[in-house]
């Protein structure tokens, strides 16, 4: 948190990175997956499959060329969570999703179980569409599914106070302990409570099919030695994680699985 603090100006204005950005397109990615791991131990969906990061920055390369295919002076570059680009706040000015009260963008087509990136060009991009309306309407079901009332109501607008969060917790947080009293709901990595009962994720029927393999290997991770652990997740999202912060997390989400400490 401290280095999105740090990046502020940046994450408003990409010509701070790239000084002759004119335009930005935005591309959202759904990982909502086929099957769901139905298991104590609980694993945010975005680690299922091979990390996104790799995935979505190749995908921006592949349409970056195929522009210049057919527009050889458009020059661009593509970003995926690697640089301080407000990537929801990007998405939502280019319609493809409002801001909810979980803090997420959430798409009126995928939901919020998406990836976003973006393509910051040089060249001035004169169609684009525009933001759409906020459509949570009454509904607060993710301020009030959460465990640790880590969605708050400041001003007027619901932020995200990451210290509550298991999310954060969960994968950011470095300390050997997670903070006392962080309620995971199961959760050992990530945390989706505050999607899964997303109306706008329940009625999507947008659906990505997952490696049944890979996920018996992840349904397997809570008894896993370490190098089993470094084996199963070092090309997903997990991997940013140790073993022992798996460890760490296990011990909090689920007491009672064979290793916890
Ligand atoms: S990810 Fe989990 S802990 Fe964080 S705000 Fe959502 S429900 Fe709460
Ligand atoms: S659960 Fe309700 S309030 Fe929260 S993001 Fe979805 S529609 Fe909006």
């Amino acid at each position: 948190m401290q280095y999105m603090q740090r990046n502020a100006d940046k994450r408003s204005d990409p010509r701070l990175l790239y000084a002759r950005a004119k335009s930005v397109i935005s591309v959202l990615l759904s990982y909502n997956p086929s099957i769901t791991i139905d298991d104590p131990v609980k694993i945010a969906r975005f680690a299922y499959c091979d990390d996104y990061h790799l995935r979505l920055k190749q995908m921006l390369f592949e349409l970056i060329a195929q522009i210049k295919k057919r527009y050889p002076d458009f020059n661009a570059r593509p970003f995926v969570d690697t640089a301080p680009i407000s990537d929801k706040r990007w998405a939502a000015t280019a319609g493809l999703g409002w801001i909810g009260r979980n803090t997420l963008l959430v798409s009126p087509r995928f939901g919020s179980f998406c990836n976003i990136g973006e393509i910051v060009t040089e060249s001035v991009v004169d169609i684009y569409d525009r933001p759409l309306e906020n459509r949570c309407g009454s509904c607060d079901l993710c301020v009030r599914s959460c465990p640790n009332q880590a969605l708050r109501c400041i001003d007027g607008r619901y932020m995200l106070d990451a210290s509550r969060c298991t999310a954060y917790n969960t994968i950011e947080n470095r300390d050997l302990q997670l903070p006392e009293g962080l309620r995971t709901g199961g959760y050992a990595f990530g945390c989706d409570i505050c999607q899964e009962v997303c109306p706008h994720n329940r009625h999507t029927t947008v659906f990505v099919q997952v490696d049944e393999k890979q996920m018996k290997r992840l349904q397997h991770l809570a008894s896993a030695d370490e190098e089993e652990f470094n084996a199963v997740t070092s090309h997903t999202a997990l991997g940013r994680i140790s073993y022992s912060q798996w460890l760490r997390n296990l011990k909090q989400a689920a007491p009672s699985t064979p290793r916890q400490s």
